[in-house]
């Protein structure tokens, strides 16, 4: 018999249920039925350090029950049954099925028909069948009981205040320091359980010092995912030993965390929620009619486009995009190291670091501790500054001449062609092949698809611009499959509306 999609509903129902609000927490019950009706349990938990919610607030009730929902998103095409017990409104529901089935079907082409390490081999080939729908479960919510129909309030938060997803990584350090340079910038550090906090301990605790808006979160859905994925009979026992750049399954990540920061932008009345991401993280591909988004769905500006038609019609009113759309990973690593080299210090972006005294420090051994130093040393700047030692920028530039790069072709090529151009890696067959002129890399690129001058309000074009200019060669426009040469004025910055568009 050939695998069907029916072969991975492995849980009759995932109950999420007894949500707390406390001032400083929130929490809920996870409850798995298997097939065989045993049922296991777990908590998922948010905690500030500071007091956010009122537990007498049926707005801060219904915040929560949406926070502590964001996890199970990644179950439906697992489950009989997803039941969220709490107080939603009319947008909540359909915003939770919407994002259930969008997440089913990334999953399913990413993870389960797409080759994955942690399938174990007899689910390795499924087969693909179109089919209406990819979620296998049924949503079901449950409203306290004697609940009036409930509407949130339409807020008006401040323009001016920008809260900023941070992780320690170069897209939210620069992120914060540009707008922090120009408004109000609130960074809020999501502490997840595990060792993904260790990217973020460098930049956290320089920032605590350094802005007294820093704010953290610490959140155990990482303890939530490995057991989830401990409980799939499909996927192999070992699977934490198992080296790999991705999950097993997961794909709805940084909702989970993106709602551990909407609390702190409601409290302190921000209007801005800014998600650092970067050019090549929106893509939608096709794959034999389903439509998907490689893996990135929660990077890329669809995602930022939903969120912000969700908080309007919600009435929380934010706004969420990133400033760092027409950047490539090189130009926002000059912007942030040549204009804020401080807060360039701060930079891990290796997912092995490792504690010393107080510092956490890079591995150097890995493609994204290589990727870091090439691109460093191909601007003029020395790796040192964060950390790395002079042992390690002679190894990572080594491994450079013989190994290839992990990223997308035209940065990979840039990146060479730098480090080629000022002598900085061997001359040899493999990085002269890699090294290619892709002066787009270094400019603002503009296109229909991936970003548009209209994907940000208004209010902060010109200012961005002015900014981020400097350090680019230009501003290019995508015609005809080619780019083009354009200026700022051409942008019209003044005349197009923030356009908040539908997928696709
Ligand atoms: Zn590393």
């Amino acid at each position: 018999m050939p695998l069907t999609l029916k072969d991975f509903v492995v849980f009759r129902s995932l109950r999420v249920h007894q949500v707390l609000v406390a001032p400083k927490q929130v929490k809920a019950i996870y409850t798995v039925q298997k097939l065989d009706g045993e049922t296991i349990s777990n908590e998922l938990i948010y905690s500030y350090n500071e007091a956010i919610f009122d537990p007498r607030s049926k707005e801060d009730v219904n915040m929560a029950a949406l926070m502590l929902a964001q996890v199970a998103l990644n179950y439906g095409l697992f489950c009989e049954q997803i039941i969220f017990e709490g107080l939603f409104d009319a947008h909540d529901k359909l915003f939770l099925k919407e994002m259930l089935e969008n997440t089913a079907r990334e999953i399913y082409v990413n993870k389960l028909l797409a080759e994955n390490e942690f399938l174990k081999p007899d689910f390795a080939n499924l087969q693909h069948q179109t089919q209406k729908k990819y979620a296998a479960a049924e949503l079901i919510f449950i409203s306290p009981t004697n609940q009036k129909p409930f509407v949130v309030k339409k807020a008006e938060p401040d323009v001016n205040k920008f809260a900023i997803l941070s992780s320690g990584g170069k897209d939210s350090l620069l992120s914060y320091g540009i707008l922090n340079e120009l408004f109000e910038a609130h960074p809020v550090f999501v502490n997840e359980s595990g060792r993904h906090w260790y990217t973020a301990y460098n930049a956290y605790h320089g920032m605590e010092k350094l802005e007294p808006n820093t704010s953290k979160v610490w959140c155990n859905s990482d303890r939530i995912f490995n057991w989830m994925v401990r409980q799939m009979p499909f996927i192999k026992e070992n699977f934490q030993n198992i080296r790999a750049d991705i999950y097993p399954i997961r794909l709805w990540t940084v909702a989970v965390f993106l709602f551990g920061v909407i609390p702190v932008a409601r409290k302190r009345n921000i209007k801005n929620i800014i998600i650092g991401n970067e050019y090549d993280t929106t893509l939608q591909l096709n794959y034999q009619g389903v439509t998907h988004y490689a893996a990135l769905y929660d990077q890329s500006k669809y995602f930022d486009n939903a969120l912000s038609r969700y908080y309007v019609k919600k009435g929380w009113n934010f706004y969420q995009y990133s400033i760092l759309r027409s950047l490539s990973e090189l130009l926002i690593l000059k912007i942030l190291v040549k204009r804020y080299p401080d807060l360039q210090r701060f930079q891990v972006s290796c997912h092995a670091a490792h504690k010393e005294g107080e510092k956490m420090l890079s591995c150097g051994n890995c493609e994204k501790c290589r990727r870091i130093v090439g691109m460093l040393t191909a601007l003029d700047e020395d790796p040192k500054r964060c950390g790395y030692t002079d042992a390690q920028i002679e190894k990572c530039l080594k491994a450079l001449g013989s190994k290839k790069v992990k990223q997308l072709g035209q940065d990979a090529q840039q990146l060479y062609y730098m480090l080629y151009q000022k002598g900085l890696i061997e001359e040899n067959e493999h990085t002269k092949k890699l090294a290619k002129e892709n002066p787009q890399i270094l400019q603002l690129r503009y296109d229909n698809e991936r970003s548009q001058i209209e994907d940000l309000p208004k209010f902060i074009r010109e200012p961005l611009l002015d900014l981020i200019l400097p350090y680019t060669q230009g501003v290019v426009k995508m015609e005809n499959r080619k780019w083009v040469k354009s200026d700022k004025a051409a942008l019209k910055l003044a005349d197009t509306t923030y356009k908040i568009k539908q997928n696709g």
